[in-house]
């Protein structure tokens, strides 16, 4: 399996550190508004890697942060004279129902900023100790950027001529520009905590790589985030692990490309945003998880309306797929001999299967992934048309599984059970029979089972027999099973 390492330009052949098992870390947002669609880009990419990494086998330890204490979020404080824990608290919880209401899946550890500052302290001091950090008048703590020689190896930067580059910022006792605060001491109305150096918060670097160490250990096999994050972010998390650790960070170091609008890169600070909730409000989480996925993770995404509304017909393509996959299967008599378009369809199913894994196992590549799901629904849409009553009911559950379940690995949730198996004419019978008042009819099943099941604890015969034969009459019949009752359709 190929991986791209940022660190080294090129794709690898992934080997974990421990066989078999996979620690990962991505940097998680900083909780003061809502995330937009730039940012849940980023996210759903991780998602879906570490989905196919469990998918292959691999046991993962996901991990992610919660950012909440920064400038962003005092300054959000301050406008609206609330404390800072107040906002990063309700934007964390913003932040959890958005990435539910995506279907990403949550980290196996979710560690706060303000919950880790013995972790932080402790690094810090290390890195004091080693001679890599030092404590200005101030209160400040800064890390020495020109202490490390490795500095600038994984963003491809040269310190000489960062050094040019650099902005010298005013009322810093900053030795060099270059150097970057590990803990910047506390300022009249804002957070801060106790600490051998005084009372004061971490920087944002620090945050990352102390977590890291104390929740997975380090080096981890994979740390990614954007592509902005790579300088400083990442060059400066893995400074300071190389300095306190005497490894690097990660063993590989992943990043996605930007989400753009109109060739720009989705920003709050360009205004050209839209939140990850304003999307997920008018359209299906499945929608958006296809619309990325189109594109691979490392290639700029140029997000549009339009593709949008285009990528809510390919999901309804493959919904319809395996609704009807699965009304043909509960309606077909045939379960005996496979024939010709039989065994089609089983060899596009193991094609289907093997593609998606080779796409999927070079870089993640989610677009021929897709692409191989799509070959088996336009070999399943072929079939149907042509087998008719001849359905094989075996072949249409195991395509319509493994449609479903190649989906589920990208995260695309569908129906199993689609709506579409039951008949509505259910409703009218629960009306009937069981007094029921709405018009579902998976509800209107289950009303009449349960009002089935009750009528039989009541010895009740006649009326629970008039609700089987209702039922009956709509072409279901009702399977008394370990777990309960359940309806299905009839064979013959
Ligand atoms: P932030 O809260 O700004 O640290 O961003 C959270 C994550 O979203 C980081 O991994 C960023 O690299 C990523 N990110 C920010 N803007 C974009 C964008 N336009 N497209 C993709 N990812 C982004
Ligand atoms: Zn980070």
């Amino acid at each position: 399996m190929l991986i791209y390492n940022t660190k080294n330009h090129r794709k690898e052949e992934f080997v974990p550190i421990e066989p078999g098992k996979v620690r990962m870390y991505v940097c998680g947002p900083t909780v003061y508004d809502q995330i937009h669609i730039g940012n849940g880009r980023t996210f759903l990419a991780f998602d879906v890697i570490r989905r196919y990494l469990t998918y292959k086998g691999y046991e993962v330890t996901f991990a992610q942060n919660l950012t909440d204490v920064d400038d962003k979020i005092i300054n959000r404080a301050n406008e609206q004279g609330r404390t800072a824990a107040e906002v990063a608290d309700e934007f964390s919880k913003a932040f959890i129902e958005q990435m539910h209401r995506l279907g990403v899946l949550d980290p196996d550890i979710r560690p706060r900023a303000t919950r880790e500052i013995d972790a932080m302290q402790e690094m810090i001091q290390i890195l004091i100790d080693k001679g890599h950090a030092y404590v200005v008048d101030s209160g400040d703590v800064y890390f020495a950027v020109r202490s490390d020689d490795r500095y600038g190896v994984l963003s491809g930067r040269d310190v000489d001529q960062l050094r040019v580059g650099a902005r010298v910022e005013e009322n810093t006792d900053k030795r060099d520009p270059l150097d970057f605060a590990l803990w910047k001491a506390a300022k009249p109305g804002e957070p801060s905590w106790p600490s051998p150096w005084g009372d004061g918060r971490p920087g944002w670097h620090t945050e990352c790589c102390a977590m890291i160490h104390h929740y997975l250990g380090t080096p981890i096999d994979i740390h990614g985030g954007g592509q902005d994050l790579v300088f400083p972010h990442h060059e400066n998390e893995t400074a300071q692990a190389w300095c306190a650790w005497d490894d690097e960070l990660a063993r590989t170091w992943m990043h996605t490309g930007m989400l753009r609008v109109e060739g720009e890169k989705m920003s709050k600070s360009l205004g050209n945003f839209y939140t990850l909730k304003e999307v997920l409000d008018k359209y299906p989480a499945g929608a958006v998880r296809i619309l990325m996925l189109q594109t691979h993770y490392r290639s700029p995404l140029d997000f549009s309306f339009e593709r949008l509304d285009g990528a809510v017909g390919t999901l309804e393509r493959l919904q319809t797929c395996v609704k009807n996959l699965r009304w043909a299967a509960h309606n077909s008599a045939q379960d005996g001999e496979l024939n010709d378009a039989d065994r089609a369809l089983g060899a596009a199913i193991d094609t289907a299967v093997a593609d998606f894994t080779t796409q999927m196992d070079d870089d993640f590549n989610t677009a021929g992934g897709l692409a191989a799901i799509f070959a088996l629904v336009t070999a399943a849409n072929t079939y149907l048309d042509q087998a008719g009553a001849d359905t094989s009911t075996a072949l249409a559950l195991r395509a319509s599984d493994a449609i479903v379940e190649l989906a589920d690995v990208l995260g695309i949730q569908l129906d199993r059970e689609s709506a579409s198996d039951l008949p509505a004419e259910l409703v009218d019978l629960a009306r009937a029979q069981a007094g029921y008042e709405g018009d579902s009819a998976e509800e209107a099943a289950e009303v009449l089972l349960q009002a089935r099941q009750e009528a039989r604890a009541a010895k009740n015969w006649a009326l629970a027999d008039a609700i089987r034969d209702g039922i009956a009459a709509l072409g279901l019949i009702v399977e008394d099973t370990a777990a309960g009752a359940r309806l299905r359709a009839k064979k013959d």
